[in-house]
């Protein structure tokens, strides 16, 4: 397996960044079948509704089409995309072999919940096995809650977090780190532990904290070694706004459902859990960009980048494979995305209509780059009027550096300890 370094710093990424473009990024909607029950999602298995899988021909053509624009990274998701998990293997191998970089997936881990039956480590060794024969960079677990009881409860998987535990060490054996996912919620840091409505700022933010503490105190005693955090997604399209969820990992539920008051501070007190945990574990949530969420939320619109979705980032779903700039844009179909000529889009980037991280980190990110290659003086602009922006956006470059940018095919190095 060749070494892969951070699509930023390639010299053949730095043109197009020149040029406003930023690493591409798929996300493929495998499937909308899922065999979980999270309340926070409309693709739970109780929804009556069509399920879909995208046909293996259609998605060789978008693998194919991806290879040749160059894009960055792909994505597999679902619902639950491990339901046909050999299909999976078979599509993951193929964009491997397209070298396409930065190949992702992640499960709710309901293959974990029999850690008791006598196979399990077989079945497992075999999967690590599996995975480990790909390019497969990243791979997700989803976790909601620092109590065991409370995630098993929300996904309906009993016994899946015991069957985590046991199967961390074998697929590390073979080279693989995968990552907790939290889905932020107010279970995160047990049951009940968030009230359904803040009604002190102070007493919200601290419960917050405490929360993400204990949720990070969890997953690094399960043995995770990498941790990201999913910013929450309830949606409230308005009459006249392009918002209408083609994905449906949404949802209106109070559980993910906070007021623009409640995300502040949420976003606070994650912005000041992770520097205390970023030595320990592998965090992928950029600090700059939660400095920009929480500005936004102030009311300070200008502050925050505009997100790349529509631009250089798209989502795939898995009703017609039809093409969007985002999971949640759902009344711009773009066609199909072999149809689509990426180069040629010259659209100015402008939405901030959702805090999806997989799409709002990277924007802020790397979307600073674009800001201070093109203009150098908006880089000394906000140096001037915004220095904690700036050293933070340093000081996360920096830190995922030091985490190989978070490479899940290496174990975590010493180099985190200075920060
Ligand atoms: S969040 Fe994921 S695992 Fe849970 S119901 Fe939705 S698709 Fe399934
Ligand atoms: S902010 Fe990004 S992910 Fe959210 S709706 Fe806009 S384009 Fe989509």
């Amino acid at each position: 397996m060749s070494e892969i370094k951070s699509p930023i710093f390639q010299i053949k990424n730095v043109l197009p960044i020149l040029k406003g473009r930023i690493p591409g990024q798929v996300i493929i909607q495998y499937t909308d079948s899922c065999n979980a029950l999270c309340p926070q999602c409309s693709m739970r298995k109780t929804e009556a509704y069509d399920r879909s899988k995208l046909p293996e021909e259609e998605l060789y053509k978008i693998i194919d089409s991806a290879a040749k624009q160059k894009i960055q990274a792909l994505s597999f998701t679902g619902g639950e995309p491990f339901i046909y998990e050999e299909k999976l293997l078979n599509l993951i191998q193929y964009a491997s072999q397209r070298n396409i970089p930065y190949i992702r997936t992640g499960t709710n881990g309901f293959m974990f919940k029999d850690w008791e039956s006598s196979d399990f480590k077989d079945k497992i060794h075999h999967l690590a096995e599996k995975l480990a024969n790909t390019n497969l960079r990243n791979f997700w677990i989803s976790i909601d809650s620092a109590e065991a009881e409370t995630h098993e409860q929300m996904r309906g998987l009993k016994g899946v977090i015991k069957g985590i535990e046991k199967a961390l060490p074998i697929f590390h054996q073979y080279g693989i780190y995968p990552a907790a996912n939290l889905g932020i919620n107010r279970n995160t840091g047990g049951l009940g532990k968030i009230p359904m409505e803040m009604t002190d700022k102070e007493a919200f933010y601290g419960e917050f904290k405490e929360a993400f503490q204990f949720f990070y105190q969890f997953v690094m005693d399960l043995g995770f070694t990498m941790v990201n955090a999913c910013y929450p997604m309830s949606m409230e399209a308005t009459e006249g706004s392009q918002m209408k969820a083609v994905y449906g990992a949404e949802s209106s539920n109070s559980i993910i459902s906070f007021s623009i008051d409640e995300k502040i501070q949420l976003f606070k007190a994650l912005m000041d859990t992770i520097p205390k945990f970023r030595s320990k574990i592998r965090i992928f949530t950029p600090l700059v960009s939660l400095y920009s969420l929480i500005k936004q939320y102030q009311g300070d619109e200008n502050f925050s980048l505009p997100c790349r979705g529509g631009i250089d980032f798209f989502f795939i779903e898995a009703k017609e494979g039809n093409t969007y700039p985002c999971g949640y844009r759902g009344k711009e179909n773009l066609g199909k995305f072999y149809d689509l000529n990426i180069k040629s889009i010259n659209e100015k980037p402008f939405c901030k209509a959702c805090d999806w991280e997989c799409f709002r980190d990277p924007s802020e990110l790397i979307g600073f780059f674009i800001h201070s290659f093109k203009n150098p003086l908006s880089y000394k602009n906000k140096s001037l009027k915004h220095s904690a922006y700036v050293k933070l956006w340093k000081e996360d470059l920096k830190y995922y550096k030091m985490c190989d940018y978070f490479d899940g095919r290496k174990p975590m190095n010493n180099n985190r300890e200075k920060f």
